[in-house]
């Protein structure tokens, strides 16, 4: 670590850059970013093994960086953060959390006293990400890949959902990020075909959802899990710049905090049954739902072991979670694909139903167990029209040879190799009657020497007085 004075950390911070950039070329990751850079101990060895005219470098861009006087007089952490201003962040997200709180219980205040709580409307919204990448200290963009929104109810689940798979454009140096995010979950291919890249188009078709539900000026709180928070303001912002629009239209709640209020409010005559929020967060990141399939998007059915993933059927599941702890108490009839989702048998039934309307045509879609599809394998090997037409002009007809028609025109050609004729002598015995002819010991010695007794009453080979000759010798008498 360096000295403890601002010039020292200014200079390690900009060393900690410069190593940072080094070791993510050797494909190391750090995925808090310097934070992760200011705990490494390798960093800090290397800082410390700095040669004294290269920590001279550092010290001198430190001095000449234009922070630099601004940053003196206030207090750092070791990654060159403000202390003010990060206590100044940390009061605004407490401010920011407890206006959320004080939303929401208003909100199902209101709905509890005019007991139509189940009819209150919230606008869920999931979007899935391809990288992230550091703005900042602690500053994180992301971009989009897949999201879904739409309006949920206690009373009629999910409805009027809005779904885009994102034509995104991958900048240079981060095509590998998104292609092991893609892989490891959602597996949306970059740049995908026909996915959805006007954000303007996007901002229109969301903002519709959310003037619909407007019950002042403003637009109504968009929620989402906490994880996923900081991925919507990612895409709600590259879709205000398209439009020339302001971010602060839009605000985004968690949706964690609504589960344990509802949850809290449909059990609220019910003795000992209400749970502290961060039981109720607890439970809802469980995701019982989220082996369910059917869910999914039509781009995710198809698509083997990532419909868990597709930002439709995470809304979806969000909404039966909610359902499955809070209608019971409300009294609110559960009703199957609304509330809950629809048996495996009905799935079962419906697969059945869509692979009898299957037809040959409907095989572009359909990933092999490759996990290539049809469509995409033509795109990238198949045959273009010129290469079809000379292939075609360069094939030979198929000669086809029925050997059965062959055989009954010409009775005498028979195909094939012709056996040995029956009931004849074999080669090898004609040969060894042939030796026998000139040495009488012969056939008995083969005898012997082929078929040795197993002890029992027959000759055996020692008991035979008669001198051993070999076929292939010369002979006796024959010197
Ligand atoms: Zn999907």
């Amino acid at each position: 670590m360096p000295k403890n004075n601002t010039k020292g950390k200014n200079a390690f911070h900009f060393f900690m850059l410069d190593w940072k950039r080094k070791q993510e070329k050797c494909g190391k990751v750090f995925k808090n970013g310097l934070k992760d850079v200011a705990t490494d101990p390798q960093c800090s060895e290397d800082w410390k093994n700095l040669t004294p005219h290269l920590k001279g470098e550092y010290m001198a861009k430190a001095k000449e960086s234009k922070v630099l006087p601004q940053r003196i007089s206030s207090k750092q952490t070791t990654i060159g953060e403000n202390i003010e201003e990060i206590l100044l962040q940390q009061k605004r997200e407490e401010q920011f959390q407890q206006n959320m709180i004080q939303y929401i219980n208003a909100i199902i205040a209101i709905g509890t006293q005019h007991k139509n709580l189940e009819k209150l409307k919230f606008i869920f919204i999931h979007v899935n990400k391809f990288y992230r990448r550091e703005i900042g200290i602690n500053k994180f963009d992301f971009c989009p890949a897949e999201f879904a929104i739409g309006e949920f109810s206690l009373e009629d689940g999910m409805t009027n959902i809005y779904h885009e798979i994102i034509s995104s454009k991958i900048p240079l140096g981060w095509k590998r990020d998104a292609l092991e995010t893609s892989s490891e979950t959602h597996k949306i291919p970059i740049n995908m075909s026909g996915g959805q890249n006007d954000f303007a188009y996007m901002y229109e078709r969301v903002v519709n959802i959310l003037k619909s539900n407007m019950t002042g000026i403003k637009f109504p709180p968009l929620f989402t899990v906490r994880d996923v928070v900081p991925v919507v303001k990612s895409l709600l912002s590259r879709m205000t710049e398209a439009t020339n629009t302001s971010m602060d239209d839009f605000v985004v709640y968690t949706l964690e905090t609504l589960f344990g209020e509802l949850r809290n409010a449909a059990t609220q005559h019910v003795d000992d049954i209400s749970i502290p929020l961060v039981v109720a967060e607890n439970e809802f990141k469980k995701d019982v739902f989220a082996s369910t399939r059917g869910l999914e998007c039509d781009y995710h059915k198809n698509i083997e072991d990532s419909s868990q993933y597709c930002s439709m059927s995470i809304i979806k599941r969000w909404c039966f979670t909610i359902c499955d702890y809070c209608c019971e108490y409300m009294n609110i009839p559960m009703i199957q694909g609304v509330h809950y989702p629809v048996s495996e048998k009905c799935s079962n039934s419906t697969i059945l139903e869509s692979l009898g309307n299957l037809t040959i045509n409907d095989s572009v879609n359909v990933v092999s167990m490759t996990g290539v599809t049809e469509e995409h394998r033509l795109k990238v090997s198949g045959r273009t029209y010129t290469e079809e037409q000379r292939r075609r002009n360069l094939s030979q007809p198929v000669n086809i040879i029925d050997h059965s028609k062959t055989y009954s025109l010409n009775n005498s050609i028979i195909p094939g190799r012709p056996l040995r004729p029956p009931k004849t002598t074999a080669q090898a015995v004609i040969k060894v009657d042939d030796t026998s002819i000139e040495n009488n010991y012969t056939i008995n010695i083969l005898k012997d020497m082929d078929f040795p007794a197993l002890g029992g009453r027959g000759i055996s080979l020692a008991k035979n007085k008669m001198p051993i000759k070999v076929p292939l010798g010369k002979g006796r008498g024959k010197c």
